[in-house]
């Protein structure tokens, strides 16, 4: 029955220099990191595998946490439960938020930072909010032995589509950066489980700053899984500056726009899909709102 099947081979650097040698050898290894998508691809084991795997546990480098007044600094290979661990003090709220809805405990122990963002055909919570955190990454690229390093805005990783964009040639990303200055509004929601329910999911993020009433640095990110990451800069332009309470008929209107927008460049997105989104939106917005009049 197990005839043919073999093992793929397993590399497994311990520096950075181990990896770009062996990505040099072996530029069809799979990059793996804690492997819980990996491992849910139907055809991820017994595989042909040209040139096997390339095993990032070992990488003490992709590990580490660290933190200046500016900005943390997260390792591509720090898994969700350290980051929450770890994170209490240091991280936003809507990072924690975003942390804990993904998977169960025991799952969030398996799962990466740099997994989560490398997955290549779904968005998921942490593109969600570390795009509306400016967070970046930084990317190295492996082309005939050499490496080139750039640090890139997360939003920019994907295409609207939500596909990940960082090309053919062997790309590791190492690490990612958060800024510690963020809006003292902020909001996270999942509706629907992204896995199981994947075309019924709406994944949004949002923060803002409020000063004496008014609006600024508005930003926001809506994600359908396997369908769109938007970000739309002309609803976000048309909210800052904004003062509060925002009139209902504005509110009304602003999410009627999001949806055509969306609509418009997005065909996939389902009817129950775009009302979720829409109510969500004008949600944030009335809590905005009543927070305004009860302050
Ligand atoms: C039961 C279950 C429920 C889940 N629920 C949720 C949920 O609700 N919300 C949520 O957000 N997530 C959820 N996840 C996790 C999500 O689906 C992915 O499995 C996870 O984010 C992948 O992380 P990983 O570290 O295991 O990556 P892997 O599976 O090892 O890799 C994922 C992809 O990224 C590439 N890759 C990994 N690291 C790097 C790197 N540093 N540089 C370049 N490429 C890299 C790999 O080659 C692969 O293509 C769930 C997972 C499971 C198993």
């Amino acid at each position: 029955m197990y005839e043919g099947i073999r093992s793929p081979a397993i590399h497994s650097p311990k520096t950075l220099s181990e990896f770009a040698t062996a990505a040099h050898r072996y530029p069809q290894a799979l990059v793996w990191a804690g492997g819980t998508y990996l491992m849910s691809r139907k055809d991820y084991y017994p595989s042909e595998i040209k040139d096997g795997i390339i095993d990032l546990g070992e990488l003490d480098e992709l590990k580490g946490i660290t933190r200046n007044d500016r900005f943390v600094e997260i390792g591509s290979m720090v898994t969700a439960s350290q980051l929450l661990f770890a994170g209490k003090l240091v991280l936003p709220e809507i990072l924690q938020i975003t942390l804990q809805s993904l998977a169960s405990q025991i799952v969030r122990k398996q799962i990466t930072i740099g997994g989560s963002l490398c997955i290549p055909d779904v968005r998921l919570g942490l593109s969600t909010t570390l795009a509306v955190l400016d967070a970046t990454a930084e990317i190295k690229q492996y082309q005939d032995g050499k490496v080139s390093t750039h640090w890139t805005p997360i939003s920019k990783l994907y295409n609207k589509d939500g596909k990940l964009l960082l090309g053919p040639q062997k790309t590791l990303l190492t690490r990612i950066r958060i800024g510690l200055e963020y809006g003292d509004f902020q909001r996270f929601i999942v509706v629907e489980d992204p896995i199981r329910n994947t075309n019924e999911c709406v994944i949004v993020a949002f923060q803002a700053t409020r000063a004496q009433n008014t609006l600024s640095k508005v930003q926001f990110c809506i994600t359908f899984p396997n369908k769109a990451y938007h970000i739309s800069k002309d609803i976000e332009s048309k909210l800052s500056g904004q003062t509060l309470p925002i009139h209902p008929e504005r509110v009304n209107s602003l999410s009627y726009e999001l949806v055509t927008e969306l609509r418009k460049m997005h065909g996939m997105i389902s009817d129950l899909q775009l009302e979720r989104a829409r109510r969500i939106f004008e949600s944030f917005l009335h809590e905005l709102n009543s927070e305004s009049l009860s302050s």
